[in-house]
């Protein structure tokens, strides 16, 4: 190089944003444990570098080096103390280097700085969990430089280093081959890291997996069979366990994993888990899960979304299949209409996958209750999703479903518990809604179920009411709604005692009608209630009903629909409200009374938009009631 070349090609020196310069001010100076999955996260980095170059070579032959061996190497010079790890992947281009290296995004910086303060997780899970990877070699070097070469033709390589602090520099560099060489130089508390030994075992037990082989010397040192392509049989816990959290960054232990391995009729090699938790971490990252897809070695797409229903969009996993077409995009779902439709093969492993997971998971309810207890807890609500959305799987999903009901406690049933459990006579199953479980427990719709004996399943969330978009019935028995009004039960009751005469339920009826108005279409005695004073009913079952209902819940309808107010001339409230309304026929406290149990009535069922409004009435009715105690003395 010429002295002339040299003066127009001065190092270029840039700052790190701010939020880096803090994460990089943690790691260099407070973490200590852990600090050598700072290779994993090296190895992690080539790995993802081969497997786009890869990729790109399935469409492009036209790159630097195309002859190369995919793979990384691991050097150690004790005596300089430096490591060097080096990859024939896609390489970095000088601008990529500013890119890519020289910045994080700012809200994972912020919790990743938060997180660290807190000290409740080792360095490892941190720095996992917030995508700084390639920072975390400042917890062992005090200098790192970077030397790359990109696979396209034309790029010049270069040179990229830093020392910590709050800068790094860039520059064009020698460097003929395509790929990328990254050297630390060890800090002196770190020096136990240049050794041999001792990276082969942190590369055993971080980076086995790996699908590019790992040299020391001219030896490789990771196993690179996939963990997936391996009978069931050969592979143990803990390597399960590993994938998942290489996969994942959830230092959780799965909840529930699935491999699945054969040749025919299809090649397919899975490896699926359904996590612990639904969300995570303080930043609660995960919304979905991931599977990658392999074929022919070759990771295809990293986020594959056709190989499972949408329902089962919580598993991660892997899925290999050699009958795979290798077009299929990396991206993945392609936006315009058509473009991602399933091939036959992908739909195969989708109704094998699928059948697998179902019958996983009800094994595992038959064999571990509590745990699939928990699994219900954090993803029920899919289930349920499915039920409503996912025609073909339903028969499927409909054994997986638990319900809480009226008359089995804590524990959660199945339809067909239920079915087995009916009364006399019974060819309904029964449900209730309420704003929660609890809230459905205490609804005056069950009076005359609890009467009769019969159980009544509870709903209390929003996606019930989706799923029943989806579960008109079960095996035959219709599912219906408590709160219609003509609901004719099977079993007996007694009678409930007591009563008002016609003339003073018309009184009453008037009064309420006065304060209610419009809100309620007619007022009427109730032939049903028993411990409740009143209840609002449905006299139709439109399909349209539920979905009413979840725009209610969502507060997107403001008004509810006008029902029927249910009266219970038996209640003691109720009886006293209709001697106010004989002796005064505009009493204040019977339209408050009213009011007020209207409102009880959506509050209950979880359709009352605005509970905080009843304050002054409630207010009003205490001052009323303390007032006639007083005047009693
Ligand atoms: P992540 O791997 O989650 O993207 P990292 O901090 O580990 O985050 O890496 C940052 C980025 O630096 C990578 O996304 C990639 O673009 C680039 N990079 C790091 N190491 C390499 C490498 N060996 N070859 C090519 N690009 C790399
Ligand atoms: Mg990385």
């Amino acid at each position: 190089m010429t002295t002339d070349q040299e003066t127009t090609h001065q190092p270029e020196a840039m700052s790190f944003r701010a939020e880096v310069q803090q994460v990089l001010n943690i790691l260099a100076h407070s973490l200590y444990t852990d600090r050598e999955i700072f290779l994993r996260e090296l190895i992690s980095n080539a790995s993802d570098a081969l497997n786009r170059l890869q990729f790109e070579m399935l469409t492009n032959q036209d790159v630097r080096d195309a002859d190369a061996e995919l793979a990384i190497w691991v050097e150690v010079d004790k005596d300089a103390r430096t490591i060097t790890v080096r990859d024939t992947g896609t390489g970095l281009t000088r601008q990529e280097m500013i890119d890519h290296l020289g910045t994080i995004a700012q809200s994972s910086a912020r919790a990743f700085v938060q997180q660290a303060k807190a000290q409740n997780a080792s360095s490892s899970e941190i720095i996992g969990q917030f995508g700084v990877g390639f920072y975390s070699v400042f917890m062992v070097a005090d200098k790192i430089t970077v030397v790359s070469r990109s696979f396209q033709p034309d790029a010049e390589a270069a040179v990229w280093e830093s020392t910590g602090g709050d800068s790094f520099t860039v520059d064009v560099a020698e460097r003929e081959a395509r790929g990328t060489s990254i050297t630390l130089h060890l800090k002196e508390d770190a020096a136990e890291f240049a050794n041999d030994w001792k990276l082969e075992q942190i590369i055993k037990r971080h980076s086995d997996f790996v699908s590019f082989p790992v040299y020391m010397g001219d030896r490789q040192v990771n196993q690179q069979k996939a963990l997936w392509r391996r009978a069931p049989r050969e592979v143990e816990a803990e390597q399960y366990k590993s994938l998942y959290q290489q996969m994942t960054m959830d230092y959780d232990e799965p909840l529930l994993k699935l491999h699945l391995s054969t040749d025919a009729p299809i090649d397919l090699h899975a490896i699926l888990f359904v996590p612990a938790k639904r969300e995570r971490g303080i930043i609660e990252r995960r919304i979905e899960g991931k599977i990658k897809l392999y074929s022919r070695k070759v990771l295809i797409q990293e986020d594959a979304k056709e190989l499972l229903p949408n329902y089962f969009r919580f598993v991660e996993g892997v899925v290999d299949s050699e009958d795979l077409p290798l077009n299929v995009s990396r991206e993945g779902v392609q936006s315009d209409v058509g473009a991602n439709i399933a091939s036959p093969v992908q739909q195969r492993i989708k109704k094998t996958l699928t059948g697998r997971m179902h019958r996983e998971l009800n094994d595992l309810a038959e064999k571990d209750p509590e745990k699939f207890a928990a699994f219900w807890k954090e993803f029920g609500v899919f289930i349920k999703e499915g039920v409503a959305t996912d025609y073909e799987g339903r028969a499927d999903l409909l054994k997986l479903l638990r319900f809480h009901s009226t008359t089995s406690g804590e524990a959660l049933i199945t339809l067909a518990d239920y079915k087995g459990r009916v009364i006399e006579g019974q060819t309904e199953i029964y449900y209730v809604m309420g704003g929660s479980v609890e809230a459905a427990r205490t609804s005056p719709h069950l009076d005359p179920f609890t009467a009769r004996g019969i159980e009544v399943l509870l709903f209390g969330d929003l996606m019930d009411g989706f799923m029943l978009s989806g579960l008109r019935e079960f095996e035959g028995m219709k599912l219906r709604n408590v709160d219609e009004s003509d609901i004719e039960l099977p079993g007996e009751a007694d009678a409930p005692e007591g009563g008002l005469s016609d003339e003073s339920f018309a009184a009453l009826a008037a009064g309420f009608t006065a304060a209610l108005g419009e809100q309620v279409k007619e007022i009427r005695a109730s032939k049903v209630l028993r411990d409740s004073p009143a209840r609002l009913v449905s006299d139709e079952d439109g399909p349209g009903r539920e979905m009413q209902r979840i725009q209610q819940m969502l507060g997107r309808e403001s008004e509810p629909l006008p029902r029927v107010l249910e009266l219970n001339p038996a209640h003691p409230l109720i009886a006293s409200l209709a001697r106010r309304a004989a002796a005064d026929a505009a009493d204040p406290i019977v339209a408050a009374v009213a009011e007020q149990l209207y409102d009880n009535a959506l509050l209950l069922e979880g359709l009352h938009q605005n509970p905080a409004l009843m304050v002054p009435r409630l207010q009003k009715l205490m001052e009323a009631a303390a007032k006639v105690a007083e005047d009693a003395e």
